[in-house]
């Protein structure tokens, strides 16, 4: 029995079915080498714990987090198996004894490795995106690797989901340069996006996140992905608001005939994004309806007046399959991945194996 507080709440409906099954389809198109679950960003927004121990269950061995504070809850909730690998690096022994493997940014970071004699770091090699890695000229001056032990080289795409771009090859070509400084250590390169790049972007381990979670790693094609979450949210007020009535902060939206005004419990402190005012669609009681006014902190209003049955109590979807991230995040002007990454910490999350 869900509580007053659950039913008054929006709910988070996750699949990990879905999840574990878009991991065996990435699976499916590397041959090369094993797929890992990028799950920094509490698994993109969806619970890293819930993702990993569902993606460790299906025998994934490989886990990405950006910080160490994510690796060291991580851990707690995955037993010592997996490797979770830290991209942004922690200094030797920063992790505590949970056993995390750190990724090597910096000629700085890799100094302190060799010193400590860290086992089984990643190397990070940095192709094209100038971020974080060492360039060519840096790993020129590390001299010798063949001290350390290394568990990958790595390196990222800056523009995997757009395959005509001319620097995917030239990271390519880049990266298999710059690897041949450490003869015999694995390589991990494609991102999402990189999977559907073709052979030359294989590797000994492939690093997704956004697909596993259903983005669309091929922007302008047809999703391959399965759709992995159901934001519902609850209708808190129905009001019958008179033509030329104003709704909402600023007064935007006009009532232009005699309107049914649905209220509901989610706003852009739970990630709905600011930027859907007047734009965002709903699916209310099986049909499509339009958001009108601006969204609030804590609230949105929904026009049903062609939607009567919808009562106090309903539920409508925000995401779900008939709207997924990518097509929020379209409305917004903004990717998928921050649609997932911005939902708060107020909706319930359930998780189903659907
Ligand atoms: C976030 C990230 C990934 C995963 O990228 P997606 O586009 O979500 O698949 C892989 N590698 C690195 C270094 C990252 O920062």
């Amino acid at each position: 029995m869900a509580t007053e507080a659950e039913r008054r709440a929006g709910e988070l409906v996750v699949d990990l079915g879905a999840i574990v099954a878009n991991w065996h389809e990435l699976c499916e198109r590397h041959q090369s080498g094993p797929v890992a679950g990028v799950v920094k960003a509490d698994g993109y927004g969806l619970g890293a714990g819930a993702v990993a121990k569902a993606l460790a269950a299906a025998s994934c061995w490989n886990f990405f987090v950006a910080q160490l504070s994510e690796g060291i809850a991580l851990r707690k909730e995955l037993s010592h198996g997996p490797m979770i690998a830290v991209l942004s690096g922690f200094p030797p022994g920063a992790d505590g004894g949970a056993g995390l493997t750190p990724v090597i940014n910096t000629p700085q970071d890799l100094a302190a490795h060799r010193a400590a004699g860290t086992r089984g770091a990643i190397l990070h090699l940095d192709t094209g995106m100038e971020r974080l890695g060492l360039n060519a000229r840096e790993l020129a001056g590390a001299g010798s690797l063949s001290d350390l032990d290394l568990r990958f080289v790595m390196t990222h795409l800056a523009c995997a989901d757009e395959p005509g771009h001319p620097l995917n090859a030239e990271q390519a070509r880049r990266f298999h340069a710059m690897a041949e400084a450490a003869p015999g250590v694995p390589r991990s390169f494609a991102n999402s996006s990189g999977l559907f790049l073709g052979e030359r972007f294989e590797s000994d381990l492939a690093r997704p996140g956004a697909a596993l979670y259903g983005i669309n790693p091929t922007p302008g094609q047809p999703n391959p992905m399965r759709c992995v979450l159901r934001l519902l949210v609850p209708v808190l007020q129905i009001r019958q608001v008179p033509a030329g009535a104003t709704v909402g902060y600023g007064a935007t939206w006009v009532a232009k005939r005699d309107s049914r005004i649905a209220t509901i419990a989610a706003g852009y402190a739970d990630g709905y994004l600011r930027a859907l005012s007047g734009r965002g669609f709903a699916l209310a009681a099986g049909r499509t309806v339009q958001l009108v006014g601006r969204v609030s902190m804590d609230l949105i209003t929904l026009d049903v007046t062609d939607v009567p049955e919808l009562a106090v109590g309903d539920r409508v979807e925000l995401i779900g399959p008939e709207q997924t991230p990518d097509a929020v995040a379209a409305l917004a002007g903004t990717i998928g991945y921050e649609v997932l990454t911005a939902l708060g910490t107020r909706y319930h999350r359930r998780y189903i194996t659907a």
